[in-house]
This record gives C-alpha cells, structure tokens and sequence, in this order.
C-alpha cells in the first residue's frame, strides 16, 4: 500500500493499508493490525527500527522494533498507571529517574505531583524524543519543565556508571519505562539490572518496571521476572492495566520497594477525588488498589511454584 520504500525496514509489518503488530516470540499464533491512515515517519537508528503513522482510530502511533509502544487514543491509561501507582506509593517522590520513557508521556505524568522537584530522564535513542515532539505533541508537552532533565544514554550504563553513594544522590522513584526484552531494552530484564536500580534508591526507595508481558500471554516470564526483583527487592508485587493497542489489551507491572512493609497496593498519599478526575483519565485511587488484583487462575500461578 505505501508508497514509501519499506524494503530496508526491517519489521515493515504493512500491508493493505494496515499495520500489523506480529512476534512468535511474545504472541506467538496472534497478531495485531491499526489501520493506517498515513505513514509519517520512517527511519532505522543505530538502536531501532522507528516508525510513526496516523492510524485511522487511534491517533498517531510510534512503533519500534515492529512493536507498538504507545498511541494517542490509549497512552494514558499505560502512562499514568506506571507513574502514579509507585509515587502515590512513595510518601514524598521528590527525586525520580525515567530509564527509556522518550516519548515523554511519563515525565508529563511524574511533574504532575507537586513534591516533585527533579525528573531526569535517560533514553537511548534521540529520534524517539525529537519524533514524540512533533508527531506526539501531548505526550511530549514536559520536556520544557525546568524540572526535567534529559540524558541521552543506555538507562543500564548510565546507572553502572553513576556514583550513588550518598542518600542525596538517590532517587525517590524509577520508573523503567522500556521496550521490549530484544534490542536495546534487553539488560533491563536481568537481576543485575535490579541490583543497579536498588543501588541507586534511597530508603524509602520504589522502583516499576513495564514487564512487556501480561497474564495472557507469556506469563511465566512475569513469574520468572518477579523471581529475579525478589532476589534483590524484599517487596515485590505485580499489577496490571488495560491498554487496548498492547496485544491482548494489557500490560503487567512489576512495582517493588525497598522497605519491606510498605504496602505498596494501598496509595499512602491520596487527592481529593475532584483533582483525581481534574488530573487523570484512568488513575484514581480505588483503581491504584484494583490493579493489583488477579483472576483466581491467575494469582495461584504467580503465587505457587
Ligand atoms: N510504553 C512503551 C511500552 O511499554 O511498550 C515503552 C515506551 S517507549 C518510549 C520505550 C523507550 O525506551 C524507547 O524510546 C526506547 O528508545 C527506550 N530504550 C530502549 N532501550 C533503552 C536503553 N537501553 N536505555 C535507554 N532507553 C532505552
């Protein structure tokens, strides 16, 4: 259908005027399609296949690697789940760490709380971000915030990098906020990067991950994903949220903290329900609590060897 020259895109999963979503590794037999509208941009990187085109009901959507990462219609619902569930956590996030995160839709969501005086983020691949400007303009609305910061780098070797030797150094929240485990997202899925990331948190310190996997699909690598936080983390629990354009319509959260007795599925800090619904499209606090809670199935698999 294009009349752009896909031929050295490697994941060019267009046909018909439809993309299709397609990995025998994550969602083997199944497959996702949008319907396009327009293809607005196309390029290879030296990190990724990068592709952004105007669906015909789901807005613009960005595409790495082949795999949906984020749409106009749906973002919210994955963006404000990763970000408010370990902050409304936390009782007073002040600092934070993004690791990926380059179309901006989580850093729009962390400078939303008022404690929050310093929001660094730390992606790899520049296109993602100069791309989410133009094409995703309310995604990438915070990159102007005098609280955030931008570092272009591998999120793994900023942190192995990175001198965290004082409490004043730490963050208050990580939020990994990656692709996939190919590429270059892979290292964020191995216990050393759980050792990194607790090294780099103070006390009070909680981490999310997006586990790339949901309790559908592939969920033994969420068991598996959780058995290595818990190598490091003493406090670990899975949660969900629903995001239409993720194959199979969801997406399982990994959220552990560094205290062992927080109670991380009961928001410590609350809004007024009227600055909830001022503030957020998906997140309230009742839904904070919900997410964590799974079919009966579902929670005998994780909970059980
Ligand atoms: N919401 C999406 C999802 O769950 O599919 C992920 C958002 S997307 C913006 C993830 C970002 O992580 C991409 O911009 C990608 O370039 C970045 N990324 C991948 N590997 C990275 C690495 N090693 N260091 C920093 N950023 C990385």
């Amino acid at each position: 259908m294009s009349p752009f020259d896909l031929d050295n895109f490697s994941h060019s999963l267009i046909e018909n005027g439809w993309f299709r979503e397609q990995s025998d590794l994550h969602f083997p037999g199944q497959a996702l399609q949008l319907k396009i509208k327009k293809i607005l941009h196309y390029e290879k990187t030296q990190f990724q296949d990068v592709l952004v085109f105007q669906s015909e009901t789901y807005g613009n959507v960005l595409v790495l690697d082949g795999i949906i990462q984020v749409s106009e219609r749906d973002e919210f619902s994955y963006q404000e789940m990763i970000t408010h569930l370990p902050l409304f956590s936390h009782p007073n996030p002040k600092k934070v760490l993004v690791i990926g995160g380059g179309d901006g839709g989580v850093l729009r969501e962390v400078i939303k709380h008022q404690s929050v005086q310093q929001a660094i983020l730390v992606e790899i691949d520049e296109l993602v971000i100069e791309l989410s400007k133009k094409f995703l303009p309310n995604m990438a609305s915070s990159f102007n915030s005098p609280k955030v910061k931008v570092i272009l780098d591998d999120g793994f070797k900023y942190l192995k990098n990175s001198s965290f030797l004082n409490e004043s150094n730490k963050f208050d929240v990580i939020i990994t906020d990656s692709s996939d485990p190919e590429g270059p997202a892979q290292e964020f899925f191995k216990e050393n990067y759980f050792n990194l990331l607790y090294n780099a948190l103070n006390k009070n310190g909680i981490v999310i991950s997006q586990t790339s996997e949901n309790f559908w699909l592939n969920f033994k690598f969420i068991k598996n994903l959780k058995k290595i936080a818990l190598k490091v983390f003493p406090n670990v629990e899975f949660s969900y949220t629903c995001v239409p354009t993720y194959t199979s319509g969801q997406l399982g959260l990994l959220i552990c903290s560094k205290d062992k007795n927080f109670n991380l599925k009961v928001p410590l800090r609350k809004l007024p329900p009227s600055d909830e619904l001022s503030l957020f499209k998906y997140y309230n606090s009742d839904l904070h609590t919900a997410s964590f809670v799974l079919p009966n199935w579902a929670s005998n698999y994780l909970e059980n060897n």
